[in-house]
């Protein structure tokens, strides 16, 4: 096999032999500052490196250097995402799954976790309840079950979560992390509006991948790899890629998550949307020791670090595996959008579950409530934003990256977030939450560019508190 980005053939794209030979030349070159100073002169160009040039960075050892590369990580940040951080909550339908992952509780195999599926009803009451807490974006999660999860059943619970208004409440935008699927069910997700479709690579080395899939339709590396080329030609032009770190050798997830961002942009032009870094986890019948190559918090960091610099257009996604410290650290390195008060148990929003009732994918680390999120995130200085209006204004795939490549974003990302966070306070913080909050969007109405755009948005943050919704640029 040959390494070709453009190729359509996962082995070709994604290409062992060309990521051994990135680690080796990666490892080869960890001290050599020459080397180094040149990437990093490109990487502060801000138009991204290549996963050789990235994975260089990853490996080096000089702590100055480190610094510079978590230095550059966090002005890349603040010019391309500002001071932003984007809200959801994932939202699990269904957990029937006939894989066999090795890592996952929903694995086949197991008979003593809690089966679920929300009926439409129960869909309904667990909306309000994240309606309720202030949501308006969600990323639906499902196990793979042809017969108990079927696209019908996925199409019609984003039907009804899109049908519910309640009091002021709404989901504006519903991403949706699903198994594998053909260009056809692609494009019915499409044509339901979903926002990002959303698949875990969890390993891209494919004898690890084979032998953590030992049975069920997710085995199969190519379809899965190549997954995110259909759901492109099913028309869905946000995609979300990301890996299980801790699965296998973190070099090797990284350079494979570069190389995948590399042939999505050569084959499509445009990147994937967003990278998630999820980290193993406890779950039900799942111990994280067992397996080999977690990584610690350090490692963790600097790999947020170098993502950021090398794909500074795409959006980095942490959940509630991780916690609050965590997240506080990684949030300066290039995390651009957060989960808050999460539940990871089917139905698990309207009521928490008996122990002896488990339907939960992993353990969460943050437990904490959004509106605590919310309220933390404010004091660090960020703004929580519940913006959802790209998509709806049609920015997405490469109208998305050139809005970004514009240096509009100032203009429109950052009143809609002051905006939608206005929302927030009125409808569901606690007082001092709204207290802060309110300062907070004073003090940053005058960060926006464009005086024109100031004056609108004084004018909408008074219609909202009129009890007008969802302005939008
Ligand atoms: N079933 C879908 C599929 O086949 O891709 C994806 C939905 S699954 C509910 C979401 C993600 O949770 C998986 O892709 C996996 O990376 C992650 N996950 C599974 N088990 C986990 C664990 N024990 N700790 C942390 N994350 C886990």
């Amino acid at each position: 096999m040959n390494y070709n980005p453009a190729s359509k053939k996962a082995e070709e794209f994604i290409n062992h032999e060309e990521i051994l030979e990135t680690l080796e030349y990666a490892q080869a070159n960890k001290n050599n500052v020459e080397l180094i100073d040149q990437i990093l002169a490109k990487a502060r160009l801000k138009k991204g490196l290549s996963h050789r040039e990235a994975a260089v960075l990853l490996d080096c050892e000089i702590p100055e250097k480190t610094q510079e590369i978590f230095e550059l990580a966090r002005q890349i940040k603040e010019e391309f995402y500002g001071n932003r951080i984007v809200m959801f909550a994932p939202l699990y339908l269904s957990n029937y799954c006939v894989n066999g992952c090795l890592y996952c509780p929903y694995h086949l195999k197991n008979k003593h976790i809690a089966r679920k599926k929300l009926t439409q009803e129960e869909i309904r009451r667990e909306v309000i309840a994240l309606q309720d807490m202030g949501h308006k974006r969600l990323a639906l999660e499902t196990g793979e079950d042809p017969v108990n999860n079927p696209i019908e059943y996925i199409l019609e619970s984003i039907r009804t979560i899109y049908s519910i208004k309640h009091k002021n409440g709404a989901i504006r935008r519903v991403n949706v992390n699903i198994a594998a699927t053909t260009v056809e069910n692609y494009r019915k997700l499409k044509e339901a509006g979903i926002g990002t479709y959303i698949l875990f690579q969890e390993t891209y080395h494919k004898e690890s991948y084979e032998r953590l899939h030992p049975t069920g339709p997710k085995h199969n590396y190519c379809y899965h790899t190549e997954a995110m080329d259909r759901a492109m030609e099913g028309g869905i032009d946000d995609v979300g890629i990301g890996v299980l770190f801790g699965l296998e050798l973190y070099r090797y997830e990284f350079a494979g998550l570069l190389m995948h961002a590399e042939h999505l942009e050569a084959v499509f032009g445009v990147g994937p949307h967003t990278i998630s870094v999820p980290r193993l986890r406890r779950a039900d019948d799942i111990d994280p020791d067992e397996f080999d190559n977690g990584i610690s918090d350090e490692i963790f960091e600097k790999i947020v670090a170098c993502i950021r610099v090398a794909v500074p257009y795409t959006g980095m996604i942490i959940s509630t595996r991780e916690s609050k410290a965590c997240r506080e650290r990684v949030l300066k390195l290039g995390i651009s959008q957060i989960s808050g008060g999460s539940r990871t148990s089917v139905g698990g929003y309207v009521e928490e579950e008996p122990e002896e009732e488990n339907s939960a994918q992993f353990d969460v680390s943050d437990n904490r409530t959004l509106d605590q999120v919310v309220r933390w995130l404010m004091e660090l200085g960020y703004i929580p934003s519940f913006c959802t209006a790209c998509y709806r204004e049609g920015r997405t795939g490469d109208r998305f990256m050139s809005l970004c490549k514009s240096g509009q974003i100032q203009n429109c990302c950052h009143p809609n977030a002051l905006m939608t966070l206005k929302e927030y306070l009125e409808d569901y913080a606690a007082p001092e939450t709204k207290r802060i909050g309110e300062a907070l969007i004073q003090k940053e109405i005058g960060n926006i560019p464009k005086e024109k755009v100031q004056e609108i948005v004084r004018k909408n943050l008074a219609e909202i508190e009129q009890g007008k919704r969802d302005f939008r640029f």
